[in-house]
């Protein structure tokens, strides 16, 4: 797999576990379990930002544009379509082994996307 890609993945992932340690009722409950949400968030930001370091400047550009404007940035080919808008790919695209080699946009909605396999 691409290596950008790869970290494209891992920050969309990290970007979500931060979403979750946002929503109130998460951090209510943890609080109540005598986690420290607050210190975990933190910790989380600090890295994504170092990781954020380690992306093509171009991608990273890409990511926070398609992430302000969906929420959702990188998403994966699910038979044959973006799951993002649900868009059939091109076939080309999807038939081709060497597909997650690169990285591909939805030709609809932009968005990146890889395949799980
Ligand atoms: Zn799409």
């Amino acid at each position: 797999m691409d290596k950008q890609l790869e970290k494209l993945i891992s920050l969309h992932d990290l970007d979500v576990m931060i979403a979750d340690l946002n929503r109130k009722d998460i951090r209510k409950r943890e609080t109540e379990m005598g986690l420290h949400a607050e210190g975990a968030l933190e910790e989380l930001k600090e890295l994504r930002e170092a990781f954020c370091k380690n992306i093509n400047r171009k991608w990273r550009g890409l990511y926070n544009q398609l992430t302000r404007h969906y929420g959702n940035a990188v998403v994966p080919a699910l038979m044959g379509r973006c799951a993002g808008c649900l868009t059939r790919l091109p076939t080309a695209i999807c038939s081709d082994p060497d597909r997650n080699l690169k990285i591909h946009t939805c030709p609809t909605c932009g968005r990146i996307i890889y395949w799980a396999d």
